[in-house]
């Protein structure tokens, strides 16, 4: 890419090299997205080609002095001339059709991007019509000071001046403003020499980073070069250590038993965490001192017969008075056994002494109404000396009917697997659950973009938690060259100590902790790569299951029995090990599909295939994707040109960054564009799709294939697919779980599969990205949801760090990142109010300024935040003085005022109101209600804004941004949950002085009409006319980020306009916010 070259900041910016700008940094930066995640698939030749510095140079650059780096900066301007005229091509592309799109990454304003400035600078409305981008305005009313027509005073020309020349971007001005217009401010402070302030981070506690050599493979650097380079590491424990030191983090992580709940949200809800005793609870004693551990078969009573059990582990009933109980799996007999016939040999054979064991049916026991333990031979292991029962069979669920297997075929208990040191002093146990993130993409690419990150994450803290960037903790980047396995030694030394268990100092005095890794994501080819599988091109390529690759899609493979077992694969291994011969060795490798050596992570006390977990995120995104290519080519021009035209015109969340064109720009589609435009797919196409659209021959192929007669029933089958895959999405990123939603996921899983193979059979037929549907349920069980192991935030993290890349000095990025990370890691521990074990007397003042709402968003804004997709940045200078009479909505910001003469909107309403007014009315009764100010009101001059920004106060706090026309969710007394857009944004200064925010709303009516292809309710809004809802609401009346989306429901009386005379709405149930 010619990042390198373009982004250094020295240049001064004519304004007319912005579309250049934009252009390049999209094509960057999507380019850069889309080899990230292309799922399964090797990156192509032709993006090797296309980028334009190739893995040889990179390794010279990285690993040679300067005069390299100069010879590659040369490359590149070379290159970029020749692409010169193409480029300018492009440039004229993006002026015509995507007008205004901009670059704007998902969320990750925080970060000093130096196209920000650029970027804002576009945000301006640009003629489309005229060739000229810009020129003198003819007519504007100028300042009168000094500084006038231009700036209306010395501080904002130099300010200006200093921002265009520096590309200071948005969120940096912001947070400069904050700190000059803090009264605490003292400009006699100010140091002029910054290499003294960049001194003092040498007094900040920081952690310790340690440095190992790693050698770097010989495939991807030329021979000249030296052969080992220094990777740098943080250990894992030290964050432990810190976190379980940190007063807001570690009162609210849960460190006990695995929990059975309804609604399944936190890893400690999911199997995984119930069952393994490295996370949850493995012993329980009654009032007798008897105790019964996990693995132990057990009889109980059950109304008036005896059930015989095994024990899988020990776990809270939250649906019981949280009561603590044992997780069991049932054995049967055979009189029990279903789908036998009678005259089956299992009925027989074991002359009582067999049983049967049942699989995904446990059940919680009562610890009253065990009744004895019995000796039970699993026919896999040993056989016991003496026993009471034998079982040599699973019987499963698989494919809506029971079936049989034998007993090895099994995934073992973690208790039989783990070995678990009790503590040698009687100290507390803290379980740690730990999740190891790699993102290692871009062995093929330059070196702006080959930085591979290794995150932990602990699955002790709630998902409010683990979802901020900030505490997802960097172990270190693997350095370009060298492979993850001699990076990841150090850190997987110290999981290994944590596994045996070790004393630590917390909030709480000492402890005995202990845990292990509790899954690893990754995307799809290196989750394979952990789990020790060959990745997906092999025949052997599922990490889950023993699929062979040509049964990908078949929907009949049992991948129940065919399941990847732990004990199995260790078999395979050592069996591949002993072999003398290379080429035997080879070929069981590839009978098995394994890798042989495993990688370190072999060694851990894990379930390799069982917490490998396959990404949701781009599994469910590469399938997306995948539907939109295939889409796209049944479309005819015309097809083409009316999709073009609707996508522009469809309602799109006003928070979202816009998208560049899908038609033109798919291939380069981020996987977070896909996500948003999967919402919106049904509707678009229902609101234009016809048959004429479509290229002749798909309509002729499937009206045969489908053996539909009409055309117009191939067009509703296509949005009948999308609707599929629309819901099927928004199912598996749910951030809360139930039984019956697992259900829903694994109908609409099922549902997509065979819908997206009858009607596109060859995009995916044998797709891997297809297979993935059936291990993702068992995910979702085994972490209780989705997210919780999807990579979404977690890539996000990875992308702030790559975005910082061009403010490094480029020689030993992995480096200075490690230490800018421990930096700003090292001023979050003193300001979340952790002491400092150096000075222990001494009080830490910096913890006061988080309780500073002037400066919440400085502090809170290094890492990106829930919602923080719209800048202030139309705010308006006087709007700051406006507050809510709730204290915990802060740092209200209103921008874009409006002249009145604009809102026609409301019949009647004036700037200057008259009491009789019924909207002076209200704006009284509220008043009246919500403040508590009985008192008439004196002033009658309302302002209205077309947006608002304010923080509501709650751990975490957030930051919403709303703008007249969002819709919003408000939880009513009669209707449980409401709908009611913004229609106005109004300020009033009230009789005490202060200034208060104020909404006014139109509601959406319930019609209980669903349509018939899409299953959406459909809504009607109210008319302007009718006043008897009440209207105006005080802003804490909105205290969450939305999260709703309506669609105008069309007839033939919209045009280019939407005929507002119709006010029938389609609520998108399609519709979530995506991480
Ligand atoms: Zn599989
Ligand atoms: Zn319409």
């Amino acid at each position: 890419m010619r990042r390198s070259k373009t982004s250094r900041p020295h240049a001064t910016i004519p304004k007319l090299r912005v579309k250049a700008k934009k252009s390049l940094s999209y094509e960057e930066s999507s380019i850069d997205d889309m080899e990230n995640n292309i799922p399964f698939k090797d990156i192509p030749d032709d993006n090797i080609e296309d980028s334009v510095i190739s893995p040889d140079n990179v390794d010279t650059n990285m690993s040679e002095n300067e005069l390299a780096y100069e010879k590659l900066t040369n490359e590149e301007s070379d290159s970029t001339d020749k692409n010169s005229t193409e480029k300018i091509n492009e440039e004229s592309d993006y002026m015509d059709i995507d007008d205004n799109y901009i670059i704007e990454e998902v969320s990750i304003e925080d970060i000093d991007d130096p196209y920000r400035p650029l970027l804002d600078a576009t945000e301006e409305e640009i003629p489309v019509d005229s060739d000229v981008l810009e020129e003198e305005s003819p007519d504007f009313k100028g300042f009168d000071g000094e500084y006038g027509p231009y700036f209306p005073n010395f501080t904002s020309a130099m300010i200006f001046i200093w921002i265009t020349k520096h590309m200071i971007s948005t969120s940096a001005y912001e947070d400069l403003a904050r700190i000059l217009k803090h009264p605490r401010y003292q400009k006699e402070d100010i140091t002029t020499n910054i290499r003294q302030i960049r001194k003092w981070r040498n007094r900040l506690p920081l952690v310790r980073v340690s440095k190992h050599d790693v050698p770097l493979s010989s495939q991807r650097t030329p021979s000249t070069c030296t052969s080992t380079k220094s990777a740098f590491t943080i250990s894992p424990l030290i964050y432990l250590e810190r976190i379980l030191k940190n007063p807001m983090l570690m009162p609210e992580m849960y460190f006990g038993p695995g929990i059975v709940t309804d609604k399944k949200q936190e890893f400690w809800h999911g199997e995984l965490w119930q069952d393994s005793l490295l996370f949850g609870e493995d012993t329980i004693e009654n009032k007798n001192g008897e105790s019964y551990r996990a693995g132990e078969f057990l009889k109980y009573h059950e109304k008036s017969s005896t059930v015989i059990c095994r024990v899988r582990s020990i776990v809270v009933d939250e649906t019981d008075n949280n009561i603590l109980k044992l997780k069991t799996d049932t054995l049967i007999s055979h009189e029990d056994l279903r789908n036998c016939r009678s005259t089956d040999n299992r009925h027989t054979r074991g002359k009582g002494k067999e049983l049967w064991l049942v699989e995904g049916k446990t059940k919680l026991v009562n610890l009253a109404s065990i009744e004895q333990r019995i000796i039970v031979w699993l026919c896999d292991m040993p056989e016991p000396e003496t026993y009471d029962f034998y079982v040599d069979e699973i019987m499963y669920h698989f494919d809506g009917r029971w079936k049989y297997r034998n007993i090895a075929e099994r995934h073992r208990l973690p208790c039989e697997f783990i070995k678990f040191k009790q503590p040698q002093q009687n100290l507390p146990i803290l379980k740690i659950f730990l999740d190891i993130y790699i993102d290692d993409f871009g062995t093929y690419r330059n070196v702006y973009h080959s930085l591979g990150g290794v995150y932990l994450q602990l699955g002790n803290m709630p998902l409010t938690l683990r979802k901020q960037l900030k505490n997802h903790f960097l172990l270190g980047f693997v350095p370009f060259g060298a492979s993850l396995n001699d990076f990841i030694t150090p850190i997987l030394q110290d999981i290994r100590l944590l596994e045996n268990g070790l004393v630590m100092e917390t909030l709480n005095g000492r402890v005995w902790v202990v845990g292990g890794v509790g899954c690893t994501t990754a995307d799809l080819p290196q989750g394979n790569d952990l789990a020790g599988v060959k990745r997906h091109g092999a025949n052997h390529g599922c990490r889950t299951c023993n699929v062979p690759n040509d049964q990908y899609t078949n929907s009949n493979y049992n991948f129940i029995k065919n399941a990847r077992f732990n004990q199995q694969t260790d078999k395979r291994l050592t069996e591949i090990r002993n072999q003398n011969s290379r080429g035997n060795k080879e070929y069981l490798a590839t009978k098995y599909g394994l890798v042989e050596p495993a990688g370190p992570f072999n060694n851990l006390q894990w379930d390799r295939h069982l917490q490998t977990p396959q990404d949701a995120y781009h599994s469910m995104a590469g399938k997306a994707r995948t539907l939109l290519e295939a889409t796209f080519n049944i479309l005819n021009a015309n097809g083409e040109n009316a999709f073009i035209e609707y996508w522009r015109s469809i309602e799109k969340p006003a928070h979202w960054s816009r998208m560049p064109n899908p038609l033109r720009h798919r291939q380069s589609f981020m996987f977070s564009d896909v996500l948003k435009l999967v919402m919106l797919m049904p509707f678009i196409l229902r609101r234009f799709l016809k048959p004429h659209h479509i290229k002749v021959d798909t309509l002729n192929n499937w009206r045969e294939n489908l053996k539909i007669r009409q055309n117009s029933m191939v067009v509703s089958k296509l949005v009948t697919c999308w609707a599929i895959e629309a819901k099927t999405l928004k199912l598996a990123f749910l951030t809360i779980m139930t039984e019956s939603i697992y259900q829903e996921l694994q109908n609409s899983l099922k549902e997509e599969r065979e819908i997206l193979i009858q009607l596109f059979p060859n995009n995916f037929t044998n797709l891997p990205n297809l297979h993935v549907n059936v291990h993702l349920l068992q995910h979702a069980r085994n972490f209780a949801t989705l997210v919780n192991t999807a990579v979404g935030v977690k890539e996000m993290v990875h992308r702030t760090f790559k975005e910082r890349v061009p403010h490094t000095n480029r020689k030993v990025i992995e480096l200075d990142l490690t230490r800018q990370y421990n930096t700003i890691q090292a001023l979050r521990h003193l300001i979340d109010g952790c002491k400092d074990h150096r000075f222990n007397e001494r009080t830490n003042t910096l913890k006061n300024l988080s309780k500073d709402p002037k400066l919440h968003t400085i502090l809170s804004g290094w890492y990106a935040t829930e919602n923080s997709s719209i800048m202030d940045a139309d705010q308006n200078e006087n709007s700051e003085d406006t507050v809510c009479h709730n204290e915990n909505f802060i740092d209200l910001k209103l921008g874009n005022q409006r002249n009145i003469k604009k809102i026609k909107s409301i019949p009647g309403l004036t700037k200057k109101l008259d009491t009789n007014n019924p909207f002076f009315q209200d704006l009284y009764k509220v008043y009246r209600d919500q403040l508590g100010s009985k008192a008439a009101l004196l002033n009658k001059n309302l302002e209205f804004y077309g947006s608002i920004a304010y923080t509501v106060l709650r751990n975490p706090p957030i930051r919403i941004k709303l703008c007249v026309g969002d819709v919003v969710e408000i939880e009513e007394e009669s209707e449980g949950i409401a709908y009611a857009r913004i229609k106005l944004i109004i300020r009033h200064k009230a009789n005490n002085g202060h200034y208060y925010a104020f909404f006014a709303f139109e509601w959406f009516e319930v019609t209980n009409i669903t349509d018939p292809i899409l299953g959406c309710p459909l809504y009607k809004i109210q008319e302007p006319e009718q006043m008897r809802w009440f209207q105006i609401f005080t802003i804490d009346f909105v205290n969450h980020v939305p999260c709703v989306h309506f669609i105008h429901n069309c007839t033939n009386t919209c045009n280019s306009e939407h005929d507002e005379a119709n006010r029938n709405y389609i609520l998108n149930r399609f519709y979530y916010n995506p991480v």
